[in-house]
């Protein structure tokens, strides 16, 4: 089968043609239809620092899928061939303290698609039964392939809590602008999005947000008091990972306010604990991954509720053979989210 994998310890993919995975009695095998392009793929083709420590060529990239269901081992119960799944791409060990106590998303052992094994940038992807997740009908597989960033976008809002408060979106990236739409959903009474590229703001917008921020703005956490009756808001979704963004998003909050944290900075980051934080009374969550399943559960809902409409967010649908472009479209700030169609590829590889 035809697949996207990093041979080499250099910037790019190839694709390259390797045999069918193979699955054991718990596994499913999964033809892929629709795959998500993420910004840890753009990390791992333009092999910066992150990459060059945390992945180990050669691999198929890819986490983020929907597709059917080809094949099921002989011990699995729940998923049967031709279903339409999407699944979680982070692979809990099952017997940690964590995984044993709910908290499988933050399981010591985990293993990500993509990034610790072989991914979804593939014909077909094998994924243990536990991981599948049955995709509700009414849910558009453009929707179905991107469960998993939307998936963060609705565990850092939920973990929160925004029902009737005041939200400041700090980064509006895709996950960023998939936590617009969330946070309505969820009763946020008003939402700030904040970044520092004019056509991400222009999208939150588009998707709800209630104003809008440049970053660079130096009255930025003024203009956001101003807004919140000299208060500040009272939650930040820290989406953007940078340093002065999340000093300034810190400092944007009222004192007794939520803050979740789910940008991941490069480096260290420096942040005056006292001021920031521990003066003004803060609590501080860390997200990581998708509560399994709680929040799977929760995305379903929300999109097929109607209330959670990604259109405007999945700017691009290209076709799997074009990943270069989608990179270079991710560079240069173009795109918000890309998905790669695959499903015109390779038919004469069906097993
Ligand atoms: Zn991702
Ligand atoms: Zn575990």
């Amino acid at each position: 089968m035809p697949a996207l994998r990093k041979l080499t310890p250099e910037p790019g993919f190839t694709l390259q043609e390797i045999p069918v995975p193979s699955i054991g009695p718990s596994d499913v095998l999964i033809r892929v239809e629709m795959a998500g392009v993420c910004g840890t793929d753009a990390h791992i083709y333009w092999w910066d620092k992150w990459a060059q420590n945390r992945i180990h060529p050669p691999l198929t990239i890819g986490h983020e899928f929907m597709g059917r269901v080809e094949a099921v081992g002989a011990a699995v119960k729940a998923v049967s061939v031709g279903e339409r799944v999407s699944a979680e791409g982070h692979i809990a060990c099952g017997v940690c303290l964590l995984c044993r106590t709910g908290e499988a998303h933050i399981c010591e052992h985990v293993k990500i698609i993509g990034v610790d094994t072989d991914g979804c940038f593939a014909t077909y992807i094998a994924m243990p039964e536990v991981n599948v997740w049955k995709l509700d009908p009414a849910i558009p597989d453009e929707f179905a392939a991107v469960f998993d960033p939307l998936g963060n976008a609705v565990h850092t809002v939920m973990a929160a809590g925004v029902s009737t408060k005041s939200v400041a979106i700090m980064g509006v990236g895709s996950i960023g602008l998939m936590a617009i739409p969330v946070a309505r959903a969820a009763g946020a009474a008003r939402v700030f999005a904040i970044d520092v590229n004019p056509s991400k703001l222009e999208l939150a917008s588009r998707v709800g947000a209630d104003e809008t921020f440049l970053g660079t703005d130096s009255n930025l956490v003024d203009e956001i008091l101003k807004r919140t009756n000299g208060d500040g808001v009272d939650v930040l979704l820290e989406m953007s990972g940078s340093g002065a963004a999340i000093d300034k998003g810190l400092a944007m909050v009222r004192n007794g306010g939520r803050a979740a944290l789910l940008g991941i900075p490069s480096e260290d980051i420096n942040i005056n604990l006292a001021e920031r934080i521990i003066f003004k009374g803060l609590t501080v969550l860390g997200i990581n991954g998708r509560r399994m399943f709680e929040t799977w559960y929760q995305t379903q809902a929300l999109v097929k509720s109607g209330r959670v409409d990604l259109r405007a967010i999945i700017t691009h649908v290209l076709p799997f053979e074009q990943f270069d472009r989608a990179f270079e479209l991710m560079k240069s700030g173009e795109a918000a989210k890309i998905v790669l169609d695959l499903k015109g590829l390779s038919s004469e590889f069906l097993i």
